[in-house]
């Protein structure tokens, strides 16, 4: 918790209940949330929470670099903890798609300003999407499984 107020203290923003309450529940979360997810959570434990007040804040955190935009295919708008900490440099994140859980990646073969293709590079967004260690192996043993019926 203290790193993430550190980037909240660090870019100039207040620590308020509000968004201690917010980046506590993305702790406990692990995967992404939608808006109406974080208010629904919060509803009754910090007092009234509008949703026009949440997604403000959510943004004011993504800003801080506290919570990162999910890119989903639909264009939902759902937000995940960044598991970087506060000063470490460039990276992307990657997502499981079958558990929502959320790991960060420092390899990056592009810097903005460089020159791909014959294009110099103004900003990139990347998004790795793949399967957790845990839901790969509960794949796999159900592909086994079927596999097994399959011979059956
Ligand atoms: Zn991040
Ligand atoms: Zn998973
Ligand atoms: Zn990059």
């Amino acid at each position: 918790m203290e790193e993430h107020l550190e980037k909240l203290r660090a870019s100039g923003r207040k620590v308020t209940p509000r968004r201690k309450a917010i980046i506590q529940l993305f702790l406990q979360e692990q995967g992404d949330l939608s808006p109406q997810d974080v208010q629904e959570a919060l509803s009754g434990t910090t007092g009234q929470f509008g949703l026009p007040g949440i997604y403000r804040n959510l943004e004011i955190l993504t800003t801080c670099g506290i919570l990162f935009r999910v890119v989903t295919y639909g264009g939902e708008r759902r937000y995940a903890l960044c598991k970087a900490g506060h000063g470490e440099g460039h990276h992307h994140h990657i997502v499981c798609i079958a558990c929502r859980k959320v790991g960060k990646v420092s390899d990056c073969l592009y810097k903005d300003g460089m020159m791909v293709e014959g294009f110099r590079l103004v900003s990139h967004i990347v998004q790795l999407n793949g399967l957790c260690e845990s839901c790969a192996r509960e794949k796999n043993d159900l592909s086994a499984l079927q596999e097994l019926r399959q011979q059956g």
